[in-house]
């Protein structure tokens, strides 16, 4: 397995030889060398109560990477392979992706060793609490800001936030007023649900802002698209949080989602599926359970069953991964059939299946330019709670789609200007904004 810190180390030197410029050479280099390694890495042992009365030690990591543009921001993965070297990439990534999409932040991230499906409710919550403790003197509004990752949401963060204003009040002079609370504690942490704290709009934010960059991209590529004038064909794997809204925000503008899948497989329905219809039925019964739904109706004959490898290499116009890094490598890049890779997860290609696709003519847009929705509403989360000011849905995707928008100029400016693919122009814009500041 391809180690996605090594990778995204590669994706910086390749960005790096374009910023090596003038006569500031030596000066650049060395800023540069600055971004091969975290700032902090914080790493913890905790103790959680299980169901059985016994107490199991778990692993957390929080990696602050970079803070040149601003408090460290970052999720929180729930996962059995979680390890140093992923949260490392992930966090280097949030630095890159909140300088895109020029947001005064930084890049960290967070990570817990564990399965969190095997888990109860309740040992869950202890579980985020546990981790919050390890943490909590490292973070802050100020400071670092965690949110939701994969197999972590807006129930979770609040469980952890209410941890933190436990902690916070127990050990300083801080007394919560009505005034103080939404500054000082609830910036602390985005992804919040929206009664308690969390900004409207923040939990579709990802593939919200994703369909922004999809459509903002296709507009620039526009005659360079083979299939024109039809409905163009969709795959995503990983159907969590970000594939599910991307899947339903694409089919509802018009957009025909042909497959999805989770972490056992996926289907394949060649007319389009019904993505509501498709959520339901995988709720009652997983993705594989028959769930090849058209038009409000699941049925085993609309459809057939594909394995995640399959999925991405479906006849397709657009692929979306949408699940873990490392999905499309040299091995299946040469049979990856898609006009246009929407990086939705972090880290999905590796640099060899990069350079594949780049041959065959496919355009990657990248993660760090397609994901960046859900930071982006984060940022509007955390302005919203540090002013203790609420915003309508509307005014929220207003702001992330001028936001991504002019990230998608910016980088295909960028592109032209230096010949380049999309994620390393991406790269010189964002790390040329962080060695400004340096
Ligand atoms: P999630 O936990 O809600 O969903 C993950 C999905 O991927 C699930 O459907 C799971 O079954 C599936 N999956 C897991 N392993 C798989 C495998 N090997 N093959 C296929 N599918 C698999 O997580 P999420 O929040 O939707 O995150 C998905 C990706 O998007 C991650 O890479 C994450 O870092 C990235 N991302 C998330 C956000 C966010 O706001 N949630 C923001 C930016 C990037």
């Amino acid at each position: 397995m391809s180690n996605p810190f090594n990778n995204a180390m590669e994706q910086l030197a390749k960005a790096a030889r374009y910023l090596e410029v003038g006569n500031e050479r030596l000066e650049v280099g060395k800023k540069i060398e600055l971004l091969k390694q975290p700032e902090r890495i914080i790493q913890v042992y905790f103790p959680v109560k299980m169901d059985n009365g016994q107490v199991k030690i778990f692993e957390g990591y929080r990696v602050q990477f970079n803070s040149t543009l601003g408090p460290y921001k970052g999720g929180i993965r729930f996962h059995p392979q979680v390890s140093m070297d992923e949260v490392k990439a992930l966090s280097f990534w949030m630095m890159v992706k909140c300088a895109v999409v020029d947001l005064p932040l930084g890049g960290g991230k967070g990570g817990v060793v564990v399965d969190p499906k095997v888990l109860s409710e309740k040992e869950l919550e202890n579980l985020s609490r546990g981790y919050m403790r390890g943490i909590w003197r490292d973070i802050g509004p100020l400071v670092d800001v965690p949110a939701p990752d994969v197999n972590t949401n807006p129930k979770i963060m609040a469980w952890m936030v209410d941890e933190y204003k436990k902690l916070k009040t127990q050990n300083s002079k801080l007394k919560i007023t009505k005034k103080n609370e939404g500054p000082e504690i609830l910036a602390t942490i985005t992804g919040k649900p929206v009664d308690k704290g969390g900004s409207q709009g923040r939990t579709e934010a990802t593939g919200m802002g994703g369909m922004y960059v999809l459509l903002a991209t296709l507009a620039k590529l526009n005659s360079k698209l083979k299939t024109q004038n039809s409905k163009l064909t969709v795959a995503i794997e990983g159907f969590g949080n970000v594939g599910y809204f991307i899947a339903k925000l694409l089919s509802e503008n018009g957009f025909k989602v042909v497959a999805v899948s989770d972490s056992r497989g996926g289907v394949y329905v060649k007319e389009g599926l019904d993505v509501e219809a498709t959520m339901e039925c995988k709720k009652k019964k997983g993705v594989l359970g028959g769930c090849y739904c058209r038009g409000g109706v699941c049925d085993l004959s609309y459809g057939k069953t594909v394995t995640n490898k399959e999925l991405l290499e479906l006849p397709v116009d657009i692929l979306i991964p949408a699940a873990l890094e490392n999905q499309i490598t040299k091995e299946n890049a040469p049979r990856i059939k898609a006009q246009v890779v929407l990086e939705m997860a972090n880290g999905p290609t590796t640099p060899e299946a990069d350079e594949i696709l780049h041959k065959k003519g496919i355009v990657v847009v990248p993660d760090i330019l397609a994901n960046a929705g859900g930071v982006t509403v984060s940022y509007f989360e955390w302005v919203q709670n540090r002013r203790n000011e609420r915003w309508e849905v509307g005014d929220v995707n207003k702001k992330l789609k001028q936001v991504m928008d002019k990230a998608v100029d910016e980088v295909w400016r960028s592109k032209e200007k230096h010949k380049v693919t999309l994620r390393v122009a991406a790269f010189i814009v964002a790390i040329g904004r962080v060695l400004a500041k340096m």
